[in-house]
């Protein structure tokens, strides 16, 4: 069974419709993608899924509707996002801001859930120091780290490569990969960083103008022409990206 099922997910905001009737699933224990120019509806899409913003359609997880469901119920149920502007509490250290998120059943084999998301990320390091404190890069993990300590079954990553360099987003993905492999949560991951995307995930959706234009393989995708047309094109407005190919229109 599906981990996530997505069925006709429509947000409008006034006359903007954000995401436009969208459907696509996630299979339990795969990194999926989610790329589309600025505007494309990928925040919208992670609002709708965590319960942060009202959607039509239907969201189903382990194939029970929760589309009815308020943000605190679907956290508790194991969907746990990031957010594009970090959002770390400036005035706790990075232990305290784990803390805040942790849940007993996230703790690994120590049966300490900040302890164990630390490590996974490589932060262990950073724990009694304050986010001020730290590189913008290792903020991003931080904030990882974070939503790693609520134990996910599906984590939702807003753009967690935003601001890091083509090493620092490589070591990311190569994280990400190993919570995958090893079983500890399923990820959905947005970002701009074409070679991210590419290199880590095992199926991409690509939005545009909130609908759903393609998916598929990172192979498939690259090749797709709608989706060179859209997103990875040549266009010259489009925005560099950290050690990425593609741009965003
Ligand atoms: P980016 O790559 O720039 O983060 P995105 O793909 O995440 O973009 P969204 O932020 O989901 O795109 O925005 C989708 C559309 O919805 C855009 O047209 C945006 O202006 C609009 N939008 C997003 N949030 C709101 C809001 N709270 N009120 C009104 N319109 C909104």
């Amino acid at each position: 069974m599906s981990l996530l099922e997505l069925d006709g997910l429509t947000v409008r905001y006034g006359g903007v419709t954000a995401v436009d009737n969208v459907g696509f699933t996630i299979e339990p224990g795969t990194l999926v993608g989610l790329i589309g120019p600025n505007g494309a509806g990928k925040t919208t899409l992670i609002d709708a899924v965590t319960g942060m913003v009202k959607c039509g359609g239907d969201i189903r997880l382990d194939g029970q509707s929760v589309t009815d469901w308020p943000a605190h119920r679907r956290s508790r149920a194991g969907i746990i996002r990031t957010f594009q502007s970090l959002e770390l509490f400036m005035e706790l250290t990075v232990r305290e801001n784990l803390q805040t998120y942790a849940r007993p059943h996230a703790g690994g084999p120590s049966g300490d859930p900040v302890g164990y998301a630390l490590e996974r990320l490589d932060v262990a390091w950073a724990a009694d120091t304050y986010p001020s404190e730290l590189s913008h890069g290792t903020a991003r993990l931080v904030s990882v780290a974070r939503a790693l300590a609520a134990g996910p079954r599906l984590l939702l990553l807003d753009e967690p490569a935003a601001g890091l360099d083509a090493q620092e987003s490589q070591a990311l993905g190569a994280k990400l990969r190993n919570l995958v492999d090893t079983g500890v949560t399923t990820i959905l991951l947005v970002d701009h960083d074409v070679d991210l995307i590419m290199n880590v995930c095992d199926d991409i959706q690509v939005l545009d103008f909130g609908k759903r234009i393609a998916s598929g393989p990172p192979s498939a995708v690259r090749e797709n022409p709608e989706v060179a047309r859209a997103y990875l094109g040549t266009d010259t407005s489009a925005e560099p990206v950290s050690g990425g190919t593609g741009g965003a229109a």
